[in-house]
Order: structure tokens, then C-alpha cells, then sequence
């Protein structure tokens, strides 16, 4: 490629699969204080599965040593808000440096079960800007014992400056997390998808539809997708030369009450009734369909 052809650029490369980058801005880090540098979530995901692998035969086995392999505190992994929380503000932080300067971090939170037993969450990760990355392990205990092992390295100061994110950082994760969604909303359709149907290549010609469907739908439905977040399938029937057709808008709703707090993640027509009852999962919401 022409960009590639003289020497007086910084070059980067995936750690993993080794795709060049002449710009380090279309890097994704995970580590603070490491060069180490990947083109995609899933060359992350493969980079570090060996020790994602690692620590949870370290947790399988400190199971059985407690005995403690069907712990009712698992359940409590499903509930995204206590994730969140123990990401965003930790009570309990360790490190574990080893002779490369790589770092390991074991972080803690304790929360209240349904019946107010307390429980802990902890997960082993790596830090980026001061904040949780990538997770290597999240489980959860009533083990005062179990949790005891999960103390490695050195303890740090609970106080250690976890930097808010910064405006940039949360945009792009926002962004990485919207791409991620997509890229599985379109996997899903284009599985089932019939050949009759408009075609994928067609989609954007259809763009025009996004709007009137999000400003006047025939059905919205609301659902909890695989990553624990709310998402909103707009629904509208339209006739243009094209024929009839469904206008399907899905937005990921961010919690804030205003309609800023939709964010369009995916959209697409279909003549097909089979994709009409794909998407047209979850609740139907009524009322103010805006708010
Ligand atoms: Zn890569």
C-alpha cells in the first residue's frame, strides 16, 4: 500500500495477528505502562486466552480445595450492575508483578445477597488508565477463605487515583461496545435471512427509513440483550416503489431519560415474517414510545 512506502512514519503492529498500523491512534491497548498493542476485541481475546485459561483452573481447583463448587453466589455473575460497580470503584485492590513487569490485578467488592448475606465479586484483569480492561476471571463467593486466595502480590492503596474516564475513553468505548453489538446483530440476520429478502447490499439505500421509523413506529419492543444491556427494536411498516416492507431500528438505550440516551446500533428492511418474529422479541412497550 502506497501509505506504507517511506520510512519517516511511526509503524505499529497487532500483537497478535501482526497487522501493521502507520497510526497508533487505530491501536487498542489494554495494559498501562506496555506497548503491547492489538487491531481488534477478538485478537485480544485470543492473545490472552492461554492465561484466561490459566486462572480459571487456578479457580477450579481452589473450588474443590473449599469445596465450594456449587456456591449459590454464582448466580449473582448474571446481575450486570454488581460487575459494573466493582469495576468502577473497586473496595479492595491487588497487584501481582511478575519479572517482566507484567501485572496481574485481583480486584474485590463486597455486596448484599437477596437475603443480606453479604457476598464478594472479584475479578483478575489488567489495568488500562487507571480502570479495569480485560477481565481474565469474574467470580463470585461467600468464602471469607476462597477470597483470602485471591490476595496476590502486593495491596494497593483503595484510594489508588482511579481516573475517571475520560470523556475520549468512554466515547470509545461506547463506540467499540455499539461496532461489537452490531457486528452480532447483522450475524444473526444474515443467518437467517432468505434469499427473497432485500438484499444486505440494498441495506443502505433504505437508510432514509431510520429516522420516520424512530419518529413514528408501529411497535417498539424492549429486551435485555447477551451483554446484560437494554436494547429497543423500532418497528415500521412502509410502502414505497420498493413494495411493502418492515423498517427495523434497534438503539441501545443508555439509561438517561432524554431521547439522547438512544443510540441507533442497527437498521434494516425485510419482506420476511420469519425476521419479523426474530425482532420482534422481548416486551412490547407502550405509551410515550420516545421516553
Ligand atoms: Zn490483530
Amino acid at each position: 500500500m502506497k501509505k506504507f512506502l517511506t520510512f519517516n512514519k511511526d509503524y505499529y503492529y497487532c500483537n497478535k495477528c501482526g497487522k501493521i498500523f502507520d497510526n497508533s491512534e487505530d491501536i487498542l491497548f489494554v495494559e498501562d505502562d506496555s506497548p503491547r498493542g492489538f487491531c481488534s476485541e477478538s485478537c485480544i481475546e485470543t492473545f490472552f486466552r492461554p492465561m484466561v485459561r490459566l486462572f480459571e483452573k487456578i479457580e477450579e481447583n481452589l473450588r474443590a480445595k473449599y469445596n465450594l463448587q456449587e456456591e449459590e453466589s454464582l448466580k449473582y455473575l448474571e446481575f450486570p450492575n454488581f460487575l459494573d460497580e466493582l469495576l468502577k470503584k473497586p473496595q479492595e485492590i491487588w497487584a501481582l508483578e511478575n519479572n517482566l513487569q507484567e501485572k496481574y490485578y485481583f480486584i474485590f467488592s463486597s455486596f448484599k445477597d437477596r437475603k443480606g448475606k453479604d457476598f464478594y465479586l472479584v475479578s483478575i484483569c489488567l489495568f488500562y488508565q487507571n480502570r479495569p480492561s480485560f477481565l481474565f476471571l469474574v467470580t463470585a463467593t461467600y468464602s471469607e477463605e476462597f477470597i483470602a486466595e485471591f490476595r496476590a502480590g502486593v495491596k494497593l492503596n483503595k484510594n489508588l487515583p482511579m481516573l475517571p474516564a475520560t470523556r475520549d475513553a468512554k466515547e470509545a468505548e461506547l463506540l467499540g461496545m455499539v461496532e461489537r453489538k452490531k457486528t452480532f446483530l447483522l450475524t444473526e440476520l444474515l443467518k437467517l435471512r432468505d434469499n427473497n429478502d432485500i438484499s444486505f447490499y440494498e441495506f443502505s439505500e433504505f437508510e432514509s427509513f431510520v429516522d420516520p421509523t424512530i419518529d413514528g413506529p408501529d411497535e417498539v419492543y424492549s429486551f435485555i440483550d447477551e451483554a446484560g444491556d437494554k436494547i429497543r427494536t423500532y418497528i415500521k411498516a412502509f410502502h414505497s416503489d420498493q413494495g411493502a416492507f418492515y423498517y427495523y431500528v434497534l438503539c441501545l438505550k443508555t439509561g438517561k431519560k432524554s431521547d439522547k440516551g438512544l443510540i441507533p446500533i442497527f437498521s434494516f428492511p425485510s419482506r420476511d415474517g420469519k425476521i419479523y418474529r426474530k425482532f420482534s422479541q422481548g416486551s412490547l412497550v407502550s405509551g410515550n414510545l420516545k421516553s
